[in-house]
């Protein structure tokens, strides 16, 4: 027996708790992974608090996040002792989850772990790492440079916010972020490499269809006004990528950004992106990851305190990134 946290249907509503399993409750696919980490996203707050209808079946092991070893493999693309990790793929949704001392997946899942990364760094990048990572990529790919003026980062202080506010200061953007909490995070924002703070209730308001042309991109973790708001100030041809709901999942904005100053909204899924999509991004932390400066955002906390911690996360009062050790 090993342990798992678990949703279960509780007089109609799914109720998640640490469980002792066995390797028969785990689904019959190719590859047997001993999990070492799994970390805490703002999903898997929702999906352990009950908050968010996110396990689609239920009973259901969460965690959209794994890193560990492969133990047994029916696929010849992996042997027993490859280090790996998977992000998102349905799981915590329609598929048993991370959050599990050992997990069977599919091959087609499995990503290796970077070598420049222990498993445990893996895991403090995470879907939020990658997906901050993929929404950089986006801005990049659009040919937006550092001398095209500053980038936004919304959610600042979260994960995804963190981890895309060192990446883009390590290539070199300017970068200011939005954040609810500046008393709190300002020094852990500037230390990222934040140059400007702003605060989230000064920049939430309504905005004009068009306001000052002020950002050559954003990315935005948020949704809602917030993202109304960031879209009126992008400047011309700039590039918004928008992740998030973090802040609800309206979006009170007009056409005149994309009509008259030609600004792009890009949305980022980390969920179902392609393996080539999946190999570029980690490939890309592994170069720009400094490893100091990662240990730094993140604390590592037992599977059996998530109930807790996912009630944190979706409150928005985590700061940085939480690794989970399935294991203590
Ligand atoms: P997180 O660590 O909780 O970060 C979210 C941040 O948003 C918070 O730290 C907070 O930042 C801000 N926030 C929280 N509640 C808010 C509210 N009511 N109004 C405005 N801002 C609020 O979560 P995460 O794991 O980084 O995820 C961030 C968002 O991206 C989530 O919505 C998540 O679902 C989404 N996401 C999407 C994908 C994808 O594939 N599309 C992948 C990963 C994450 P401040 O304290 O700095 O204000």
């Amino acid at each position: 027996p090993f342990n798992a946290i678990v949703a279960e249907d509780v007089d109609g509503k799914p109720r998640a708790a640490l469980k002792s399993i066995s390797l028969n409750d785990l689904p019959d696919e190719e590859v047997l992974v001993e999990v070492a980490y799994s970390t805490l996203n703002y999903k898997d707050g929702l999906a352990v608090s009950g908050k968010g209808r996110i396990c689609r079946s239920l009973p259901l092991i969460c965690g959209i996040d794994l890193a560990g070893t492969v133990l047994e493999s029916k696929n010849p693309a992996f042997t027993a002792g490859d280090k790996v990790l998977v992000n998102g793929y349905g799981l915590s949704e329609i598929h048993n989850g991370g959050y599990s001392q050992y997990q069977r997946l599919k091959a087609e899942w499995l990503v290796r772990a970077p070598a420049a990364f222990s498993l445990e760094h893996c895991m403090a990048l995470g879907t939020a790492g990658y997906t901050a990572m993929l929404c950089v990529q986006a801005i990049q790919d659009h040919g937006i440079k550092p001398e095209d003026g500053p980038v936004l980062v919304t959610g600042a202080a979260g994960g995804v916010g963190s981890v895309a506010i060192s990446l883009l200061s390590k290539l070199g953007y300017s970068v200011t972020a939005v954040t609810g909490r500046v008393a709190d995070s300002s020094a852990f924002l500037r230390d990222l490499g934040a140059s400007d703070i702003i605060s989230r209730d000064e920049f939430i308001r309504d905005c004009k269809p068009l306001e000052r042309e002020t950002w050559a991109a954003a990315v935005d973790t948020v949704g809602d006004k917030l993202l109304a708001t960031v879209l009126s100030q992008i400047k011309y041809e700039g590039l918004v990528a928008a992740c998030g709901l973090a802040g609800g999942i309206n979006l009170p904005s007009t056409v005149m950004p994309f009509i008259l100053r030609g600004v792009t909204l890009r949305g980022i899924d980390s969920v179902m992106a392609s393996q080539p999509r999946r190999q570029r991004a980690w490939d890309a932390l592994a170069q720009l990851t400094d490893i100091a400066a990662l240990e730094k955002i993140y604390r590592i906390e037992p599977m059996s305190k998530l109930p807790e911690l996912a009630q944190q996360i979706i409150a928005g009062k985590i700061q940085g990134r939480v690794v989970i050790d399935v294991n203590q």
